[in-house]
């Protein structure tokens, strides 16, 4: 007994694991959930699941090392996982841009390999978990936490629970219908907002302007080779007053305004935060779809939401993750 109590008390961190399609990010924290290191490297996601896990299992390795951590010591660990899973069995069933990438058993293979407990969940949950507890959503009830980064998407709190739903799959905003026939979809449908809404769906829609026969600083950057314009260079060109680049970021904040408009009706936020990637492009994007909302949405649910993006940066999913990984934890 006085064995296992010492045990536990020597007990003291948490990891935070957050698996992109570009990084593989992870942090260490103290149990009260204060950053010691933090650890990143590419994913290499083309490259298979075997590949991945190998590259994540040596980011917890040297982060642990590094820190002259034992794994006893270790609390929990949680992941943000990108696609759909089974968060209670522990598999990642699929994930959009990973090749090889079906049914992993990701908290039996990371259990086995260090033995910590794992806890795996949506990588846009664990977002959210991150902004509501340290972040923009701090002490909020009803939280709408958006991910705009390469696609969209996004996780939910109402009246203080996070809301996972029959499949775990609440807050599929990316693929909210906002077109009857529209661009084509993974997901099997068309003309879904995630089309349109994030790095990807922004730079199709220049490139279909540049084709179209507009003109753009753009097609002069990259040499006429369209596939080579990102997001952030799209941003650029606006900075500079490029009239298609503005074009498509206001066609595409209108875009986005009309997809809050369906969100703050449904679920009547208190506060929509902008996370991800793309929500540096801010204003650029924000302000056009901060009007569409004001014109269009309920104005009793307008008026008691503020849109703002999110606060932590990319912590907020390694962050996130250790919260959740504590959430789950204490259950057991
Ligand atoms: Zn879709």
């Amino acid at each position: 007994m006085i064995q296992t109590l010492k045990r536990m008390s020597e007990k003291k961190y948490y990891i935070g694991m957050d698996l992109g399609g570009t990084n593989i990010k992870a942090s260490l924290y103290t149990a009260d959930f204060k950053q010691i290191d933090e650890m990143r490297t590419p994913t290499e996601a083309k490259m298979g699941s075997g590949i991945v896990l190998d590259r994540m299992k040596k980011t917890i390795g040297s982060l642990l090392v590094n820190n002259n951590v034992a794994p006893e010591e270790v609390l929990c660990m949680g992941m943000g996982i990108p696609g759909l899973m089974d968060r209670e069995k522990g598999i990642s069933f699929f994930s959009p841009n990973f090749q090889d990438w079906e049914n992993v058993p990701i908290v039996e293979w990371f259990q086995n390999e260090f033995g910590i407990p794992t806890y795996i969940d949506n990588d846009a949950r664990v977002n959210l978990y991150g902004e509501w507890y340290f972040g923009a959503g701090k002490g909020k009830s009803n939280v709408f936490l958006l991910t705009l980064g390469t696609g969209l998407g996004a996780a939910v709190i109402i009246d203080g629970h996070v809301l996972y739903g029959a499949t775990g799959n609440v807050g599929e905003i990316g693929h909210m219908n906002m077109y009857r026939e529209g661009r084509p979809c993974r997901c099997g449908s068309s003309g879904c907002l995630g089309r349109y809404v994030s790095a990807l769906g922004l730079v199709n829609t220049v490139k279909e302007r540049i084709r179209g026969g507009e003109t753009s600083i753009l097609t002069e950057w990259t040499k006429g080779i369209l596939e080579n314009i990102t997001a952030s260079m799209i941003s650029e060109a606006y900075d500079l007053n490029d009239r298609t680049a503005v074009a498509a970021m206001h066609e595409t904040g209108e875009i986005l305004g009309f997809g809050l408009v369906n969100v703050m009706n449904l679920y009547n936020p208190e506060i929509i935060i902008i996370g991800g990637g793309m929500s540096a492009a801010g204003e650029r994007l924000l302000k056009k779809a901060r009007t569409i909302v004001n014109e269009r949405a309920i104005r009793i649910s307008c008026e008691a939401c503020e849109i703002v993006t999110a606060s932590l940066g990319d912590s907020a999913g390694m962050l996130g993750a250790a919260v959740y990984a504590s959430t789950r934890h204490q259950l057991v």
